[in-house]
C-alpha cells in the first residue's frame, strides 16, 4: 500500500510519526531526515517542493555529485551524512554536510575535529554505536562508548547524541531501548533511530531523528553500498 506521489508519502509518514507520537504522549515529534541515497536530483526535488527540509546520504561521493546544486536551488536546506565514513573523506565530509551521524572511532573523532578547525565550521555530530554488536557492522562498540565521547569532548566536538541500526532481521525495538538508555548514562539528548520499516517504533522510544528512505522514495533500484 505504497502511497504514489512524494507528497503523499510524506504525509503518510508525518501522520505515522503523529500517531506514535499520541501513543507516546509526546508532544515534540522526531526530527524526519528523507535518506535520498541512490535517488537522483529529479526524484528528490519533489519532496523539497512538499517542505520535506533535512536530507540524508551515505556516500560523501555521491552527495558532491548531486547536492550542491540542489542547495544552491533551496535554502534552508540541512544535509546528513549517515554513512561509513573514512577519516580522508573528512574534509570534504565536513565541507558539504551539517550532521554526521557515523562517527564510530577515535581517529575519525581527530580527522573531523582537524577538519572543522580548518573550514571554520562545526558539524552536530553523533555517535554511531554497533548497538546489536555484529562484526560486520560499523559504529562503536557500546564498552568504548564512554571513551570514545571523551576523546571527542577533548577534541572540540560537540556531540548531540547516538545513532543506531539494529540488527537487520532481529525485533528492533530492544535495541531502540538500550540506545536510549545509553544516551540517558551519558547524558546525550539526540537518538537517530528509525528507519522505513519501524520508525514508529523508534518514535514510541524516544528518537529525536529518524532516518526514512523507501517510505519516501519508494523501492531502491540500486542496492546501496554497505
Ligand atoms: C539507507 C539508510 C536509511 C534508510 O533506509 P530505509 O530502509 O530505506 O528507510 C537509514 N539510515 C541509514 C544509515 C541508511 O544507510
Amino acid at each position: 500500500m505504497e502511497a504514489e506521489l512524494p507528497a503523499d508519502r510524506l504525509a503518510a509518514v508525518h501522520s505515522a510519526i503523529a500517531a506514535a507520537c499520541r501513543t507516546a504522549a509526546r508532544t515534540t515529534p522526531p526530527t524526519l531526515i528523507a535518506i535520498s541515497k541512490t535517488h537522483d536530483a529529479a526524484a528528490i526535488r519533489p519532496l523539497i517542493a512538499a517542505g520535506q527540509r533535512h536530507f540524508g546520504e551515505n556516500r560523501v561521493q555521491e552527495a558532491q555529485a548531486k547536492w550542491p546544486a540542489l542547495l544552491a536551488e533551496t535554502p534552508g536546506i540541512t544535509l546528513h551524512l549517515v554513512g561509513q565514513l573514512q577519516s580522508n573523506k573528512a574534509l570534504e565530509a565536513v565541507a558539504l554536510f551539517d550532521v554526521i551521524h557515523s562517527i564510530d572511532r577515535p581517529s575519525l573523532v581527530t580527522a573531523i575535529a582537524r577538519a572543522a578547525d580548518k573550514l571554520g565550521k562545526r558539524p552536530t555530530c553523533y555517535l554511531q554505536v554497533n548497538i546489536g554488536n555484529e562484526p560486520q557492522k560499523g559504529g562503536c562498540p557500546l564498552p568504548e562508548l564512554p571513551a570514545l565521547l571523551s576523546t571527542a569532548h577533548s577534541a572540540g566536538l560537540a556531540i548531540e547524541g547516538l545513532m543506531c541500526i539494529p540488527p537487520a532481521t532481529l525485533e528492533p525495538a530492544p535495541y531502540f531501548a538500550l540506545l536510549a538508555e545509553h544516551a540517558r548514562r551519558l547524558g546525550l539528548p539526540g537518538l537517530s533511530m528509525g528507519m522505513s520499516s519501524d520508525y514508529p517504533t523508534a518514535t514510541l522510544l524516544g528518537a529525536t531523528i529518524v532516518r526514512v528512505g523507501s517510505a519516501l522514495f519508494g523501492a531502491r533500484t540500486t542496492p546501496p553500498p554497505a
